[in-house]
C-alpha cells in the first residue's frame, strides 16, 4: 500500500508519531520536530489537521475498555494535530525511548515528556509501540499518495 522504506544495506523502518493537540497549542511542533530530525530520521510524510473523534477511536482501539477512552479520543479531536512519518532504522523503539514513559512524571529529563510537560492526559506526542502497530498506524493516518520520496544527503554519513 505505503512505498517502501528506502533501500540501504541496513534494515529501515517507519513509524507514525503525532503531536497532539496540546503540544499544537503549546507551539511545540517546531521544538518536536527538531528532535527527530537531528537525530538523523527521515521524514517521508506529514500533515497538519483535525481528526474528528470516530476516527480517533478507531486510532485508540485497543484501549476502548480503559476508563481514560472516551476522554482520550474527545480530547485527541479537539484541536488540530501534527501527523507525521519517519523513517529509520530500529525507529520504533527509538522514538519509544526519545518519547519517555506514558507518565511525564515517570519520564526522564531528556526525553520528549520528561522535558515538555506534566501530566499523563497532556502528553503531547503519540509514537507507535511495536512495528505492527506503526504499520498499522501510518495506513490509517496516510494515503500512498502522501508519501514523499527522497533520499536526504546526510544518509552515507547516518549508516554504514
Ligand atoms: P502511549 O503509547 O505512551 O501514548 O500510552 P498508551 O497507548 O498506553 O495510552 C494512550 C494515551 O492515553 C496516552 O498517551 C495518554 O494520553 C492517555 N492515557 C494513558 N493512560 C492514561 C491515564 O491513566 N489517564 C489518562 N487521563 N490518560 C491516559
Ligand atoms: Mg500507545
Amino acid at each position: 500500500l505505503n512505498p517502501k522504506p528506502s533501500r540501504l544495506s541496513v534494515d529501515m523502518e517507519r513509524t507514525f508519531i503525532a503531536v497532539k493537540p496540546d503540544g499544537v497549542q503549546r507551539g511545540l511542533i517546531g521544538e518536536i520536530i527538531k528532535r527527530f530530525e537531528t537525530r538523523g530520521f527521515k521524514l517521508v510524510a506529514s500533515k497538519f489537521m483535525k481528526a474528528s473523534e470516530d476516527f480517533m477511536k478507531t486510532h485508540y482501539l485497543d484501549l476502548k475498555d480503559m476508563p481514560f477512552y472516551a476522554g482520550l479520543c474527545k480530547y485527541m479531536s479537539s484541536g488540530p494535530v501534527f501527523a507525521m512519518v519517519w523513517e529509520g532504522q530500529n525507529i520504533v523503539k527509538l522514538v519509544r525511548m526519545m518519547l519517555g514513559e506514558t507518565n511525564p512524571a515517570d519520564s526522564k529529563p531528556g526525553s520528549i515528556r520528561g522535558d515538555l510537560c506534566i501530566n499523563i492526559g497532556r502528553n503531547i506526542i503519540h509514537g507507535s509501540d511495536t512495528l505492527e502497530n506503526a504499520k498499522r498506524e501510518v495506513g490509517l493516518w496516510f494515503k500512498a499518495e502522501e508519501f514523499v520520496e527522497w533520499t536526504p544527503c546526510a544518509q552515507p554519513f547516518l549508516y554504514e
